[in-house]
């Protein structure tokens, strides 16, 4: 679209980057990168250099790139009916159709879908709902929240919060003193070494326990968690965490939210992780899969359990006082109507459950016996390489020396592959579209591997 020679200035002049270091990037130390085209699993910059996205945008560009069947859907409800609002039983062809299509691949006991735009607004939404059930249950007392250490939820001031990532608290005053946060599920991290994977996971239950006893059952409302972790280092549970963190929560009658903004729509090969890892969620959070990120879309699907409550508290109270304008906003309803569709129609989650298998079983090979490797892990499409200063001992690099990124800007410059360092700093991600093929994984893992030989 702009062809303009001018482009580089006006972006450091003019453009708020959100996680970016401002000044390194105001001062030129960090590049600008105009991303102009993609398609399947490649992008293209406006220089004309390809590169295979190993990390699908922000694991989100599921199908991949340059889908004419949602591009199309996208421009027909844009040249019909760009927007009405969902207020007051208002609806479009494609908002219905999306719910409908969203609660057929749900769990069975979930009721309802409440559409927004992002990750962290559906969030927001979510804690609103739960403080709204245990006020019309009348125990306005229920209603802290707890979530993890390394858990991602967002970055607004709640879900931001939510975010048990020091980043994301540090300088904004967060988190809000609602939030509590327990242990991850993060067994290669352990503090005690001699544990094994149960008797963390039992460490971990403990913890969570403890917690709820010195607070008082009746002030907590609820747990959120990413059946994976995601941002904060891409962690599969420990096996069985799932199920006896579920044991406390219904002990205590405290709510669960599964926040599937990632797993959602089949990252972990199957169409939740919810069910991938024997969660029972009384809410879920989806987003990124839900319109594979052609127009933003979020929602919050709710249970049987809730939605009864919450229509008792509009009985009670009058309409529900939660909305925005673009709640359910048409095109991103279109866009998501032919996302879904797609998924099915190219048996994109069978993909990713094979291709992902290859990938996270080639990446192991390749790296797992490496000496500063120190945990190769992943599900379905997603997979982490963590890297460890001395293996034996496991000790860790210190953050300031990036070895995520420097691993990560090797790949891109030399083999044109886009990982992600997460922002731990020594942990490379990758979490590629649906679409991604045996010789791309092959391409991925040798052009790691280079990566890394230039480095540790
Ligand atoms: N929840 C999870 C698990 C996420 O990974 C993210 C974003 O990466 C969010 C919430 C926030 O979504 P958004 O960035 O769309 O606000």
């Amino acid at each position: 679209m702009l062809h303009n020679d001018k482009l580089e200035q006006w972006d450091r002049d003019n453009f708020f980057h959100p996680s970016t270091h401002l000044a390194e990037f105001a001062r030129g130390n960090l590049p600008n990168r105009v991303i102009k085209g993609g398609s399947g699993c490649h992008i293209e910059d406006r220089d004309g250099n390809r590169m295979l996205d190993a990390f699908a945008g922000l694991y989100c560009v599921n199908v991949g790139y340059g889908r004419p069947e949602i591009a199309e859907a996208i421009a027909e409800q844009a040249r019909e009916l760009a927007y009405y609002h969902s207020y007051v039983g208002h609806g479009t062809e494609a908002s219905i159709t999306l719910a409908k299509m969203v609660l057929d691949r749900a769990p069975d006991h979930m009721s309802k879908v409440y559409f927004g735009l992002s990750g962290s607004d559906a969030n927001e939404t979510n804690i609103k709902l739960i403080w709204y059930y245990n006020n019309i249950l009348g125990r306005p007392q229920k209603k802290k929240i707890i979530s993890r250490w390394r858990g991602y939820h967002g970055s607004g001031l709640m879900t931001g919060s939510l975010t048990g990532l020091e980043l994301f608290h540090k300088n904004f005053d967060l988190p809000l003193t609602q939030v509590l946060h327990t242990e991850a599920p993060y067994y290669f991290r352990r503090d005690n070494l001699d544990q094994t994977e149960s008797e963390f996971v039992a460490y971990c239950v403990a913890e969570l326990e403890a917690m709820i006893t010195r607070e008082g059952a009746d002030t907590i409302a609820a747990f959120v968690g990413e059946p994976l972790l995601g941002t904060g280092g891409i962690v599969p549970p420990p096996a069985g965490y799932w199920p006896a963190i579920q044991a406390v929560l219904d002990q205590h009658d405290i709510l669960l939210v599964a926040d599937e903004v990632v797993t959602g729509f089949g990252r972990l090969g199957s169409m939740f992780g919810s069910d991938h890892y024997g969660m029972r969620p009384d809410l879920i959070t989806i987003a990124k899969g839900l319109t594979s990120a052609y127009a933003p879309l979020s929602g919050s699907i709710v249970s049987e359990k809730m939605w009864a409550v919450l229509e008792q508290g509009t009985d009670e109270n009058g309409p529900i006082g939660h909305g925005w304008t673009y709640s359910a906003h048409p095109i991103g309803a279109a866009a998501g109507v032919a996302n879904l569709e797609l998924i099915d129609k190219l048996g994109l989650i069978e993909n990713a459950r094979n291709v992902g298998a290859y990938l996270n079983a080639e990446m192991h090979a390749a790296l797992a016996d490496h000496s500063h490797v120190g945990d190769v892990r992943g599900e379905g499409m997603i997979c982490a390489v963590e890297f460890v200063a001395d293996k034996k001992n496991r000790t860790f690099y210190n953050a300031s020396e990036k070895i995520g990124p420097k691993i990560a800007a090797k790949l891109l410059e030399q083999n044109k592959v886009i990982a992600r360092a997460m922002p731990q700093g020594d942990i490379l991600g990758f979490a590629p579209p649906f679409c991604l093929t045996r010789d791309d994984v092959d391409q991925i893992v040798s052009a790691t591997r280079q990566a890394i030989k230039g480095i540790l």
